[in-house]
């Protein structure tokens, strides 16, 4: 029922020259992939020339982060309309690297979020609890609060994409177990549930972000309420990325 979805986050890694070649390679690759979803999230300024590469293809545009004002003095933003321009169907909106290294908060968050949905985009809004709070038995409130805070006054809850992404995962080669992610990801459908209700709890893409690599995507994507994964470093590479998407 909810169609996998695969987005590669390519973080402030590649040139626009060697953006090209990735979303060259990426589009020979899965070009012919039809019964999974894929994006690539590529830095602001490979984002035109991503755009071309990938023109007429199955795979699919993403920014990283968009500002909530559709255009002001706000040096070194980008607004969510000039994303639509450049062909974004999708924005990464409240990275954990956002949250902990640019004082992005659950309220920022929440506004950023709004200001895609109002541009006609689609928000990949991520979540997810630091090591100290999963160990302060904190996951679940930390999870709560997220989403409390950031899916605010949203009011069609089918235009989201929720992304959990534990921050000890992020970058450091520990995946969640498929275990652990499923007990979070049955908690996010749940809490979703109690907001918008079942049927759109039942519609709402989760998927996980943290060291997700070929060889462990099939093992997430197992879980009945992982439905794809957010993907960091494995993105960078046209042959670590297909592997995750055509996992079987
Ligand atoms: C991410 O950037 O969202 C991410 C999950 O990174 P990595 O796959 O490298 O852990």
């Amino acid at each position: 029922m909810r169609k996998p979805f695969i987005a590669g986050n390519w973080k402030m890694y590649k040139s626009v020259a060697e953006a090209r070649i990735l979303a060259r390679g990426l589009r020979a690759q899965l070009d012919a992939v039809s019964d999974r979803e894929i994006a690539v999230c590529p830095p602001m300024t490979a984002l035109v020339a991503v755009a071309e590469e990938l023109k007429g293809s199955m795979i699919a545009l993403g920014a990283q982060n968009a500002h909530w004002e559709k255009q002001g003095a706000f040096t070194g933003e980008v607004a969510a309309p000039m994303l639509a321009e450049l062909g974004c169907r999708y924005v990464i909106v409240g990275h954990s690297e956002r949250r902990q290294y640019f004082g992005e908060t659950d309220e920022t968050v929440n506004k950023r979020m709004q200001a895609v949905l109002s541009a006609g985009l689609v928000p990949i809004v991520c979540i997810g609890e630091t090591l100290q709070e999963r160990e302060a038995g904190a996951t679940f409130s930390v999870i709560e609060r997220q989403m409390k805070g950031g899916l605010k006054g949203l009011a069609a809850p089918t235009g989201i994409v929720i992304a959990y992404e534990p921050v000890w995962a992020i970058g450091t080669g520990k995946t969640a177990t498929p275990d652990q992610a499923q007990e979070v990801h049955s908690h996010i459908r749940k809490l979703y549930a109690q907001t918008f209700g079942d049927a759109a709890a039942q519609q709402v893409r989760i998927l996980y972000g943290g060291s997700v690599k070929p060889d462990n995507m099939s093992a997430l994507m197992s879980q009945p309420d992982i439905d794809g994964g957010l993907v960091g470093g494995a993105s960078l590479e046209a042959d670590s990325f297909t592997k995750i998407v055509r996992y079987s």
